[in-house]
């Protein structure tokens, strides 16, 4: 293999500079040239592409977002988007490539590989940390950190105030953010999409706690709880309980930002192994770290295999609440 593509897809995420560096990097030494692919799968489409070198991969591990950009592409989602991106890549030798995103991006790069002869390994790089076959995502524990600064900030003014804070966190799908920052940051609780909330109980919860004299709470609510979001929640508990309460939705300031140290080391563990998984042949796998160890596993687990909270975090959140 003499030359790879290189690109970042799907929601941005802390780290992928990281992991753009690592792949670069590696790559070269190994005689590999790469390719830096615009935007996603839409720049392929279309071959916004340029070689890059260990050069120009300086002063970038530090920074949030990427560099290659990103983009979400409906044209790839159909045969004839691909076959143009196919076309691209023989017309510039471009032998394997290396997709950095979610499990949308996998389920592109399975398609791709599936139908024209490209070999493809996915490293995964999402905040949400929803993603099977890896502990932990790219992205996610500075997103994490991220919203546990802006929790201890709110945690001043809920104290000073003895008020009730409902914090929302992005998580459309799952709560492994909103568990994280919850237990980290102290919070009364957490609603998160993967268990039933009820509000009953949550405001009973509340009182009991506000009667054994707790002043203030902060109750973490992923954005995708079936209950609703924090406002929505926030306007359930009130009608029931009186108690004074503020809402206060993160957002996008959680995706962006300098990645921590260990996401910026998990990305250049990734991005290396993504090279080295091209190299030995084990094309159509995500590369993730399990348990500590950087292991391989089909494309298609992203989508297909389950990744389920820690019940042992849940239970300390439980046990340490109140
Ligand atoms: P993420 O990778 O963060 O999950 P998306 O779900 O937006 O983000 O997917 C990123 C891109 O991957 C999409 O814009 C599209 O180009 C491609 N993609 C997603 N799903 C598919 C699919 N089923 N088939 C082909 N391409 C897909």
């Amino acid at each position: 293999m003499e030359k790879i593509g290189i690109l970042t897809s799907g929601g941005d995420a802390p780290g992928m500079n990281a992991c753009i560096r690592a792949a670069v990097r590696s790559a070269e030494i190994q005689g590999i040239q790469v390719v830096g692919i615009m935007r996603g799968y839409a720049g392929l489409i279309v071959g916004d592409l340029a070689p890059v070198d260990r050069r120009g991969v300086a002063n970038i591990i530090q920074r949030g977002g990427t560099i290659l950009e990103t983009a979400r592409c409906e044209e790839f989602k159909a045969r004839e988007g691909r076959a143009k991106a196919f076309a691209v890549m023989q017309e510039h030798g471009i032998e394997g490539l290396i997709a950095i995103g979610g499990d949308g991006t996998f389920r592109g790069a399975k398609s791709f590989a599936d139908e024209f002869p490209v070999k493809v390994v996915g490293v995964p790089a999402t905040i949400d940390n929803d993603v099977p076959g890896t502990d932990y995502t790219i992205g996610f524990d500075t997103a994490v950190n991220t919203a546990l600064e802006a929790i201890d900030r709110i945690r001043d003014t809920a104290f000073s105030h003895e008020r009730l804070f409902f914090v929302e966190v992005m998580g459309r799908q799952s709560g492994f953010i909103a568990l994280e920052v919850g237990l980290a940051g102290g919070a009364e609780a957490i609603l998160v999409p993967e268990i039933p909330t009820d509000i009953e109980t949550l405001c009973h919860q509340l009182d009991h706690s506000f009667r054994s004299g707790k002043r203030s709470s902060i109750i973490v609510v992923a954005e995708g709880d079936k209950a609703g979001g924090a406002f929505s929640i926030a306007n359930k508990v009130r009608e029931r309980i009186k108690m004074e309460s503020r809402v206060c939705v993160l957002g996008h300031i959680q995706r962006g930002g300098t990645p921590t140290a260990r996401d910026r080391i998990l990305a250049s563990k990734l991005g290396v192994a993504a090279v080295e998984a091209l190299l030995k042949g084990q094309d159509g796998c995500m590369v993730g770290e399990v348990k500590g160890d950087v292991i391989c596993t089909p494309l298609s687990t992203s989508w297909t295999g389950a990744k389920t909270l820690d019940g042992y975090l849940i239970h300390l959140l439980d046990l340490l609440a109140h």
